[in-house]
């Protein structure tokens, strides 16, 4: 009998049927939103306590066998992918809602609570927790991959609102990271060490967040423009002159296209912003304005803005839905996206450049935007399993990605690096990656959380 199967015949003792073998729990487990091919682990094993996942990671750390940490599925890199096998660690079972303090503005919960699943047990508080990756991810996942999305530029992203991590590490202990306080000067900041560990350092079982207050009144608006650069010039000219903007999304005239067609909305097929504003209806009215003026000397028009639930909720469920709409433009595709992020001063100058690259190509791609923060997804509409298209899309990500590191900016603002961009990972931070494998290779000597991926960069 090898180490795995006696492992897994010991797990099996003790999690019965939440330690499974079969086909299609396996192969849930092998994939995630990425183009990257299925690999299945040999075992799905869901684990419902902190000291449940204790005893699977101290059992393959004892055997050597790889464990992947799976949440909701919905990384966009092959991040869940056990691409050497062993057993993918469901969490989506640790759902409870630790404790909220209200008064202190913070809660704690188990790495499976789901963002929505959080925001719905917080809304009697008069709190809410502002990071909306669109997908319903987990809070755990969302730690692990450094998320963030539309609301980052007001609210910031995973990064700045946890506070603290309960992880069980490599050899199976379980530690503490952080305190509950906005400040610690108290050593080393583990708590970021594992925000955008991506599951290769330990399992994150309980995370502690930041909370803010609803506020009093949302509005949300929707402004056309005649150019992109115009729409792309507008957001840098309303973030540099301080307007604390909520949200602003940028979606080009293809993504438009895709948004009327898949959520049936009539917007005008132009290069269009989506905004929202937050405050007191005095103070939403006058940053309504105020953008207004500056999209008008940027060749906006239509600025519509609405203060209305239903209209907010269409807006956006309709911006979120834009990565499932992607058929609607190609039958059969399925989307190659990727995001960058680069210093708002640059930000024009990135997204007309990714805009050309595609024009000259004979692949169909649009763009999408967290624009205010100067994070932009491109998604290239490719069917992978025909290689000149795969080839032509992994040439257009490779110039978008050089094109943002040479601009002092990033290949991903927040869909980080999973399995499909390891491989640019020493051009951004060059001899930084010695420093982070040596970490690794410290916390994880035997290399079973999540390998093959961050921290074993050749
Ligand atoms: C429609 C759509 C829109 C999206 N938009 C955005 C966006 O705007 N911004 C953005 O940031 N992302 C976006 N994403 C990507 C995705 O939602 C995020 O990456 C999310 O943070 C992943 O969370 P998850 O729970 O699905 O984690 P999973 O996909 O299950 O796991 C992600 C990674 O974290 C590790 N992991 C998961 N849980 C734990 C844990 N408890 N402990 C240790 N490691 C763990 C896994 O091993 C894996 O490496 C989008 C995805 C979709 C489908």
């Amino acid at each position: 009998m090898t180490s795995l199967e006696s492992t897994l015949d010991a797990l099996k003792l003790h999690f019965g049927d939440r330690l499974s073998t079969t086909e299609a729990v396996r192969e849930h487990h092998g994939h995630d939103m990425s183009r990257q091919p299925t690999r299945l682990p040999d075992a799905v094993v869901y684990a419902e306590s902190e000291d449940e996942v204790a005893r699977v990671v101290s059992a393959c750390f004892e055997a050597g066998i790889p464990v992947t940490p799976f949440a909701a599925g919905s990384s966009m890199e092959g991040h869940t992918i056990p691409l050497k096998g062993g057993i993918s660690l469901d969490l989506t079972r640790m759902n409870q809602i630790v404790q909220v303090n209200h008064e202190d503005f913070d809660v704690q919960v188990q790495a499976g609570v789901t963002r929505k699943q959080l925001d719905a047990h917080i809304r009697d508080t008069g709190l809410f927790f502002p990071i909306d990756p669109g997908a319903d991810a987990s809070i755990g996942g969302m730690a692990s991959t450094r998320a963030s999305g539309t609301t980052a530029v007001r609210y910031g992203t995973m990064r700045e609102n946890v506070l603290a991590l309960r992880v069980v590490t490599p050899q199976g202990k379980i530690i503490t990271t952080g305190r509950r306080t906005k400040k610690s000067s108290t050593g080393y900041d583990l708590t970021k060490l594992y925000v955008g560990a991506e599951g290769t350092l330990g399992v994150i079982t309980e995370v502690t967040v930041k909370l803010h207050p609803i506020p009093e009144t949302i509005a949300s608006a929707v402004c056309a423009f005649e150019t992109m650069r115009g729409a792309v010039e507008a957001v840098v000219a309303t973030i540099q002159s301080g307007i604390p903007v909520a949200r602003i999304e940028f979606l080009d005239e293809v993504a438009v296209e895709a948004a009327n067609r898949h959520a049936g909305l009539t917007l005008k097929l132009a290069p269009t912003l989506f905004l929202e504003f937050h405050g007191s209806p005095r103070w939403v009215e006058e940053q309504s304005n105020t953008v207004r003026e500056i999209a008008d000397e940027f060749g906006g028009s239509d600025f519509e803005w609405s203060t209305r639930t239903e209209d907010r909720e269409r807006l956006w469920k309709a911006r979120h839905e834009t990565i499932y709409s992607n058929r609607t433009l190609r039958p059969g595709c399925k989307a190659f996206t990727t995001d960058v992020c680069v210093p708002i001063s640059r930000l024009a100058e990135a997204v007309l450049a990714a805009r050309e690259d595609i024009d000259n190509s004979f692949v169909i791609g649009k763009i999408i935007g967290h624009v205010g923060d100067g994070n932009f997804h491109v998604g290239y509409l490719i069917k992978p399993e025909i290689p000149e298209e795969l080839a032509e899309a992994e040439r257009l990500a490779e110039r978008l990605y050089q094109r943002a590191i040479d601009m002092g900016g990033t290949f991903s603002g927040e869909h980080g690096i999973g399995i499909s961009k390891l491989k640019y990972l020493r051009r951004e931070h060059g001899d930084a990656i010695d420093m982070m494998n040596a970490i690794k290779a410290a916390i994880d000597p035997k290399g079973i959380m999540n390998p093959g991926k961050l921290g074993q960069v050749e």
